[in-house]
């Protein structure tokens, strides 16, 4: 892990939050790399479980909610962790995070565990007072259950369809850490999938299928994912199950996503509480049903952290080491670097030219300073998977290489065919297919 924090700041994934303050407790910045790839990862999501299926539409709720969305979802009552206090040295624990009653810090005798809610409040309006407390919404699902009227009315989608939602949500935790795991600022990509009752267990075990994919098809290995089945004891009051998808994050496995069968819980809750109802036509039975609901509910920081996790690499390097991440092309913050081999006039314009023309495809970077064996060190740390390096011979043959992050092999090509060949090779083309008047220029190693 500390070789990830480590990285992330050099680079400018993830800062303290008001580091020139000293910093916030769990509170992080993404910084210019960090917030591409934190883009990526949402898109990639969003591409995934919106835009590519007919039985999927998105929404964007507000954060701040009607306060009686959380009397209805259980999350006023219910919504708590037992914490407990060392009467020695003050610290505050989440008792259910270690064994043993005394404090992990020093050893002092602890209070009784008492319940700590963990949403964060606020006021609405310029009077402080009872009547107008808010709550910054500790999950984005509650914004999808109260909308599901209107998103109903206005799609005319049929059961079973899903509504799915990207936002940040808010949980004062007692005890954060691990870098991004647990803050008490983060984003959720949450699915709220809405099934005829009866088919809930089938569309149940469909979703942890599609998400475990998700993550492998975005490069996460597989041994590192597992799935965790939640005990009769650890269900949360509104589920009927519920199953973690696991990541063997550096401090061991933890939930990255959890995939619960709501039944009908929270429409039933939200229309008795509002007296609205929340039922679906059924035109076979020719009955009003309340749907049962499946949700996929992931972290997009988590995730992030994954992805870190899993693509970081170090290989022998002669005497140095090579730290690269193998980050999915469609997920890596920069896509493509333009490296002209030498500061020279003629190089650096032919080079600025080709990276102004590539920036309107991808996010591109431009590096001259340095030798070009360390630019593509600086680009591998990063995870750009193509650079493309402007040499001499270019200005003569109008031909530019493209080099691999991975394997270091290196092709020649038109620079008229760049832009179509780049495309094909981000979208998991073989670097070895090569397009008229291409050739293999190097494979594997680097001078
Ligand atoms: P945990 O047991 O780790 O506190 P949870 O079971 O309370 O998590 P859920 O309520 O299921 O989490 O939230 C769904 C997802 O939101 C989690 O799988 C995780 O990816 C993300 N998440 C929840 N709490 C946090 C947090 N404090 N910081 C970062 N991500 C979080």
């Amino acid at each position: 892990m500390e070789k990830i924090v480590s990285l992330s700041r050099r680079r400018g994934f993830i800062f303290p939050s008001s580091e020139i303050y000293g910093g916030l407790s769990s509170c992080w910045d993404y910084g210019p790399l960090g917030v591409e790839l934190k883009r990526n990862i949402k898109q990639a999501w969003w591409r995934t479980v919106v835009q590519e299926r007919d039985d999927m539409v998105g929404l964007d709720a507000s954060i701040l909610m009607h306060p009686q969305v959380w009397e209805a979802s259980g999350h006023l009552k219910g919504f708590s962790d037992p914490l407990v206090e060392c009467k020695s040295c003050h610290l505050r624990w989440r008792s259910d995070d270690f064994k043993g009653d005394i404090c992990p810090s020093c050893g002092g005798e602890l209070t009784e565990p008492r319940m700590f809610n963990l949403m964060f409040k606020t006021f609405m309006g310029p009077i402080e007072d009872a009547a107008s407390v808010v709550y910054l919404r500790p999950e984005t699902a509650q914004g999808i259950f109260v909308n599901f009227g209107n998103v109903l009315n206005t799609t005319r989608k049929r059961l079973p369809f899903g509504i799915a939602q990207i936002g940040k949500a808010f949980r004062n935790e007692i005890t954060t850490g691990n870098f991004i795991f647990r803050t008490r600022e983060f984003e959720q990509m949450e699915i709220e999938f809405f099934v005829k009752p009866g088919t809930d267990k089938q569309w149940f075990d469909y979703w942890v299928e599609e998400r475990l994919n998700w993550y492998v098809n975005l490069g996460i290995k597989r041994e590192n994912l597992r799935l965790r089945q939640h005990g009769e004891d650890e269900l949360a009051h509104y589920a009927r199950e519920c199953s973690d998808i696991d990541y063997l994050f550096p401090m061991g496995w933890a939930e990255l996503e959890g995939i619960a069968n709501r039944g009908d819980f929270d429409l039933v809750q939200h229309a008795s509480y509002t007296g609205k109802s929340l039922t679906y036509f059924n035109e076979e039975t020719k009955q009003q049903i309340v749907p049962y609901i499946i949700e996929p509910s992931a972290g997009v920081d988590r995730s992030l952290l994954a992805f870190l996790c899993d693509a970081y690499d170090e290989e022998p390097d002669q005497e140095e080491i090579r730290v690269l991440l193998h980050l999915h092309p469609d997920l890596a913050p920069i896509k493509v670097a333009v490296l002209p081999l030498s500061r020279r006039e003629s190089l650096v314009t032919a080079a600025k030219e080709l990276y102004a023309d590539l920036r309107q495809c991808w996010m591109v970077n431009y590096d001259d300073a340095q030798s070009i064996g360390r630019r593509y060190r600086r680009q591998d740390e990063i995870g750009t998977p193509f650079c493309v390096t402007v040499d001499f011979q270019s200005l003569e043959d109008n031909q530019a290489t493209i080099r691999e992050r991975d394997t270091m092999n290196q092709i020649r090509i038109p620079i008229s065919a760049l832009k179509t060949t780049l495309a094909a090779k981000l979208s998991g083309e073989d670097l070895f297919i090569l397009p008229p008047g291409g050739q293999i220029w190097k494979g594997g190693g680097e001078g």
